[in-house]
């Protein structure tokens, strides 16, 4: 028994309003073909959902854009440059904080972009997903005149601004600091289901898709396993709406709303 039945119950409350999650998949540091990467789009492709998959550019190879050459349901993310900690001593790890100057990190961010796109083409999005997940706080405006249109982090989804949409991931299938291997399941599921309580319940916006994490270089068979029992009851429950990300309009996203006078 686990908290499989919290989860169902709470989705079943979703079909009761005939209402439908969105759920999106991103997976990190992806920089070229392997075994690995073989077995996170294997598993997309045979479950049915897209894959928002964020791609370090300094350090993409071509196999990778062959990789993916036959996977139309994945959507390339730029993941910052190099995936350099630049933070000073002592502070938790970033690419893009504010030790280093505004203009630096505005030029690495759209040499980002424009790598991926000489390597994917029109597939990239142009949604940022920062390196560690953290960032300075001008980094939004500096994101959004490197023709940036999105971000996604982790946690609650802030509000647009500077241009910017965020579409954040919420769910992390490792634990990062204890066994650097699967999250507990029961854990995991107590969370999802909160996230989509919250939902309901108006405490956060219904439609802010519940993200899931993962990192397929990295992953043993125990992380594996965690995502084949989550996409298993997941990928086509008819109170889940897996997210197309690459159709999500992120162009006109972080627009400001047309003026209606
Ligand atoms: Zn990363």
């Amino acid at each position: 028994m686990t908290n499989w039945t919290a989860v169902t119950e709470e989705l079943a409350r979703w079909t009761d309003l005939d209402r439908r999650c969105p759920l999106w998949l991103r997976d990190d540091d992806a920089v070229a073909a392997s075994r690995q990467l073989d077995e996170l789009l294997t598993r997309c492709a045979n479950a049915g959902i897209p894959l928002g998959l964020a791609v370090i550019p300094a350090d993409a190879e071509p196999s990778l854009a062959e990789a993916l050459a036959d996977h139309a349901h994945v959507t390339p993310l730029v993941h910052g440059w190099s995936h350099t900690d630049h933070a000073a001593p002592g502070r938790k790890k970033c690419e893009f904080g504010p030790e280093r100057p505004p203009e630096t990190r505005q030029a690495e961010a759209e040499r980002g972009l424009s790598t991926l796109r000489g390597l994917f083409g029109d597939r990239v999005l142009p949604l940022f997903v920062p390196p560690w997940n953290r960032m300075a706080p001008d980094m939004p405006s500096c994101l959004s005149a490197s023709g940036y249109r999105a971000v996604s982090a982790f946690g609650p989804s802030p509000a647009p601004r500077d241009g910017i949409a965020w579409i954040n991931t919420h769910l992390d299938l490792i634990d990062w600091r204890g066994s650097r291997s699967a999250v507990p399941l029961d854990g995991l599921l107590d969370l999802l289901c909160r996230e989509l309580r919250d939902r309901r319940e108006g405490r956060r916006i219904p439609a802010e898709p519940i993200g899931l994490l993962t990192h397929h270089r990295v992953h043993d068979a125990a992380i594996w396993d965690l995502l084949d029992r989550l996409l298993d009851r997941l990928a086509d429950h008819p109170a889940v709406e897996w997210l197309a990300i690459a159709s999500l309009g992120i162009a006109s996203l972080g627009r400001p709303a047309p003026k209606t006078d």
